[in-house]
């Protein structure tokens, strides 16, 4: 399973590729996490992509080819992946596209998650993430079982930088801009998706999976 989601950023797409990645048993690529990793790690990929992260801004799509080019190369994504915020721009997509195709491979599919603006603004300012394991809650609909506190590892819970009201205002412009065209480019290739993104967890996976299901019934295997 080769499969990328799209979304704004809100829209759910880290806890649904959690979630995918363990249906399919592949890995969950999400550059975001690659990112603030090497920025907590201090590493030279950090250093560089810093200042574009915290503002908000896309870090240079050469730098995310990179990193997506070595991501892909290990062993652990022959039988596929999820990717969660990336691709991000055509330039991206299409650096993806040459990469499969160098390896004689496509995406099956590009799965949209649909939210409006309010609901995004919303679930971002609730958003809360393990420092210590990343996973994602929402205060209001995903809490912790313990206030401040990871179910899965005992890590604390912490806001992520780029989630304040000024920031995230500013990401979700970027993702009209920057991101929305590529439904187009996708939508051309007959591998995109679109999902209502409304609703709890478990009911947009389930819409995902048959949105899969149909698509792969379709031939897009
Ligand atoms: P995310 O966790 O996907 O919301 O990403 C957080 C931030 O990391 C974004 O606001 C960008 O600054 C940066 N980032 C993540 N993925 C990409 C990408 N594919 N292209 C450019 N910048 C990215």
């Amino acid at each position: 399973m080769r499969l990328i989601l799209l979304g704004a950023p809100g829209a759910g797409k880290g806890t649904q590729a959690t979630r995918l990645a363990k249906r399919y048993a592949v890995p969950h690529i999400s550059t975001g996490d690659i990112l603030r990793e090497a920025i907590k790690q201090g590493s030279q990929l950090g250093a560089r992509a810093n200042c574009y992260v915290r503002e908000g801004k896309l870090v240079p799509d050469k730098l995310i080819l990179e990193l997506i080019r070595e991501r892909l190369g290990r062993g652990d994504c022959k039988r596929g992946f999820i990717m969660d915020g990336f691709p991000r721009t055509i330039r991206q997509a299409e650096g993806l596209n040459h990469l499969l195709e160098a390896v004689n491979k496509r995406i099956n599919a590009a799965v949209s998650i649909e939210a409006d603006q309010n609901s995004l603004v919303k679930r971002l300012s609730a958003r809360r993430v393990c420092s210590s394991c990343g996973r994602n809650y929402n205060l209001l609909t995903y809490p912790p079982k313990q206030q401040g506190i990871c179910d899965l590892c005992g890590g604390g819970l912490i806001q992520r930088e780029d989630d304040k009201e000024e920031t995230i205002i500013n990401r979700i412009r970027v993702y009209d801009k920057e991101t929305v065209p590529l439904k187009d480019f996708y939508r051309s290739k007959g591998v995109l998706k679109e999902v209502d993104g409304r609703g709890s967890v478990k009911e947009v996976f389930q819409r995902i999976v048959d949105s899969l299901n149909n698509r792969l019934s379709e031939g897009g295997g």
